[in-house]
């Protein structure tokens, strides 16, 4: 296990945010600095992997499920096209180490990324 994170928090309840998606494995909640019109995070609830290196690597499954969520979502908030961002290591503006997939969509204006 990672040392718990603000996301963990989120999962476990201990930080009360509304979530836009929940299945067994996942949640998802808006981003709350948004750097697009819909910027929404999609998380495992597992606080097992702390990028998205060690996910693809531990868990495929689980990974191709965040995007199906991702795509859900862009549906549901946006027209379906979005943009998905994984930061990975804090080099790369990575802040919040368990692994989280960025949603971007709406109206997104070129070359805009989380962190840059
Ligand atoms: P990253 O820089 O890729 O690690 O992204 C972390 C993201 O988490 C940033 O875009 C923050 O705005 C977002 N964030 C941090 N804490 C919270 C929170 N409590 N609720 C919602 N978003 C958060």
């Amino acid at each position: 296990m990672t040392a718990e994170t603000v996301f963990g928090k989120i999962v476990s309840g201990e930080i009360p945010v509304e979530f836009l998606a929940e299945t067994d494995r996942v949640v998802a909640f808006n981003d709350m600095h948004p750097q697009a019109p819909v910027h929404i995070l999609v998380i495992p609830k597992t606080s097992a992997y702390a990028n998205v290196a060690e996910l693809a690597a531990g868990d495929p499954d689980l990974l191709a499920e965040i995007v199906q969520v991702s795509r859900e979502l862009a549906e549901r908030f946006a027209d379906g096209d979005f943009r998905l961002i994984f930061n990975n290591g804090a080099n790369a503006g990575q802040t919040v180490f368990h692994v989280h997939a960025h949603v971007l969509a709406g109206g997104l204006e070129e070359g805009s990324l989380v962190g840059s």
